[in-house]
């Protein structure tokens, strides 16, 4: 569910997020939405006990920074991944609130 885009420079090559109307590395204007794969590596997680007023019955959770394979570093709610090892396999997923959408990151064969 759910499709996971942002912007790549057409003349660097190199990608965005969040998405944007120029390129952040050289500044070029020429920009192309591009779907990302949604696969990446764990890079850093942390738990969250005092959340934000929002996402307080959710508390404790984790939050992760993944390295996606088009070279991206996402931070995310992270699902499912107690006991996760840095560097493991994660892909993203859809969290449905009542006020949107919001995107996370599961242990890969979860
Ligand atoms: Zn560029």
């Amino acid at each position: 569910m759910g499709r996971f885009e942002t912007t790549f420079c057409l003349d660097c090559g190199l990608g965005a997020f969040p998405p944007r109307f120029f390129c952040p590395h050289c500044w070029s204007q020429a920009i192309q939405w591009r779907a990302l794969s949604g696969r990446g590596r764990l890079y850093s997680r942390t738990r969250i006990h005092a959340a934000a007023t929002a996402f307080a019955d959710d508390a404790p959770y984790d939050l992760a920074l993944v390295d996606l394979e088009e070279g991206l570093r996402v931070a995310m709610r992270l699902m499912d991944g107690a006991g996760l090892e840095l560097d493991a396999a994660v892909r993203l997923a859809v969290l449905v609130y009542e006020d949107g959408p919001l995107f996370c990151a599961r242990p890969v064969g979860s």
